[in-house]
């Protein structure tokens, strides 16, 4: 599973997170919620180990993950602005994170091959992201996170600015993956039908601290706070 606790983050004078701690258990899918600014995609990166923290520490997979590298810490991510790569075929945009595992050729091509087909793309592999619809772009982008087979994956909004019937049609899939994976997820999302949907816990997190933690059912019917009661009430 992902456990953080107590991170504190500051860009220069403002407090971007603080003090933000929640443990989430393997194979749980987990939805983080709140209005934009919040602190969401920060916390996100620094469970990556794209960013991190001034204090507090985070724990990967029952071990201290704090201070370790992006590349060693076996995450799939999807986030905001972390586009494929132009100049590559679909094919090795999934190849990318086996190829700098360094795996034998055929057992790359293998995992691709089996990759493209779980988003539906068998048939895509040699075109350019160009040539791509939006919605499957972001399946080649879930491809490429989930290819070299890890079990922790975090995603930042990754169905944004899709229409309403891809989104819906990539919610089933992720919902799919997670119970076939038993993957452990975390996700952002504006959408709210969206979080109750898929996540069994949701996280809302407001000005940098998480304001409740509970089911969908919970963070509807017993907001904890007020701030909770009017972010659920206003976007519904
Ligand atoms: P959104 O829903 O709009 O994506 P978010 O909840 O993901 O918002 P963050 O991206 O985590 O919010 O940003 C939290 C705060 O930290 C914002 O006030 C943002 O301006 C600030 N921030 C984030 N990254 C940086 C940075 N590299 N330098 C300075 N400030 C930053
Ligand atoms: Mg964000």
């Amino acid at each position: 599973g992902i456990v953080v606790r107590g991170l504190k983050k500051r860009f220069g004078a403002t407090q971007v997170l603080d003090d933000v701690s929640f443990e989430i258990a393997r194979g749980e899918m987990v939805a983080l919620l709140g209005p934009s600014g919040g602190g969401k995609s920060t916390v996100l990166r620094i469970i990556a180990g794209l960013e991190f923290a001034d204090e507090g520490e985070v724990h990967l997979r029952g071990r201290v993950a704090t201070h370790t590298r992006v590349q060693d810490r076996d995450i799939g991510f999807v986030f905001q602005g972390y586009a494929l790569f132009r100049h590559m075929t679909v094919r090795e945009n999934v190849a990318f994170g086996l190829s700098i595992r360094k795996r034998p050729k055929a057992e790359v091509q293998r995992v691709v091959d089996e990759f493209l087909a779980l988003v539906q793309l068998d048939g895509l592999g040699d075109r350019y992201p160009t040539e791509l619809s939006g919605g499957q772009r972001q399946r080649v982008a879930l491809a490429r996170a989930l290819a070299p087979g890890t079990d922790l994956l975090l995603l930042d909004e990754p169905f944004g600015a899709l229409d309403a019937k891809v989104r819906l049609d990539l919610r089933e899939w992720l919902r799919r993956l997670h119970q076939e994976r038993g993957l452990t997820g975390v996700f952002v999302t504006h959408d709210q039908e969206e979080a109750m949907d898929l996540a069994s816990r949701v996280i809302v997190m407001n000005r940098g601290r998480v304001e409740q933690i509970g089911t969908p059912e919970e963070i509807y019917d017993r907001p904890a706070t007020e701030f909770v009661a009017s972010f659920v009430g206003s976007i519904n």
